[in-house]
């Protein structure tokens, strides 16, 4: 996935700073180095639940329809652990606990669901936010098989975890709303290195912050145009440590 980087040190004598392209990298901060050798601060500033599902959508608008399944998927089982730490931040859990806690759960989704099962349960009446029968074989197949979904079968998947994440985030938000913000400021900045450019994929993409109003079709239309053009962009390419 590309993402776009500002190099303030190759700003022109009028002051226009060029946009490059950057592969994204694992964690919100990472240091990329301009076609002329600048270092770059990159500092992406969403939660790994909203980088995946962009991703995808970036995948889907590109055809890469079972790369964009696979990140659809992996933006929903991100949520279930985000969902699971502010559940547990609304019950005064401290931070290190939940670490551990997450630790134990971390290496199997399927701890990870039953977890998020129970601590629903308990905080909540609603129906929890799990995958349609239908959806998860088709998951297996796509996973464990090699199977290549359609298009159609891709967005419908995609708009089936679209409806979960928008549904959970809005019920967290109304029940916890200050863990919500904590949990994601922890995730986001707590690696920040100051200064850093900050990127971001404009709006109309899932947020965690709530008010999810564009329809994933309106997302994809969108990622049309921006995949182009971050792919027609000079590359900035990682920094070595
Ligand atoms: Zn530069």
């Amino acid at each position: 996935m590309l993402i776009e980087v500002l190099c303030r040190e190759c700003a022109d004598a009028e002051g226009n700073i060029p946009v490059y392209s950057a592969h994204i990298q694992e964690g919100g901060f990472h240091r990329v180095r301009c076609p002329v050798e600048h270092e770059i601060r990159v500092q992406v500033s969403y939660h790994p639940v909203e980088v995946l599902f962009q991703s995808a959508v970036d995948a889907f608008a590109d055809g890469y329809y079972r790369e964009a399944f696979t990140a659809f998927k992996a933006s929903h089982e991100r949520m279930l652990e985000f969902s699971i730490r502010v559940q547990l931040l609304g019950r005064n859990v401290e931070q290190q606990r939940i670490d551990d806690v997450w630790n134990e759960v971390a290496a199997q989704s399927e701890r990870q669901l039953g977890a998020y099962v129970a601590l629903q349960a308990q905080n909540s009446d609603d129906v929890p936010a799990l995958l349609k029968r239908t959806a998860v074989e088709l998951r297996n197949k796509v996973v464990h098989k090699g199977y290549f979904p359609s298009a159609a079968e891709t967005l419908q998947f995609g708009e089936h975890v679209y409806e979960l994440l928008a549904g959970e985030i809005a019920r967290l938000i109304a029940n916890f709303e200050q863990y919500v913000s904590d949990e994601i400021n922890r995730a986001v900045w707590s690696r920040a290195e100051k200064p850093y450019v900050l990127t971001s994929w404009g709006s109309g993409s899932f947020s965690l912050w709530g008010n999810n109003k564009s329809t994933l079709v309106e997302m994809i239309e969108q990622a049309r145009f921006d995949v182009i053009k971050k792919r027609t962009r000079p590359i900035a390419s990682p920094a070595a440590e």
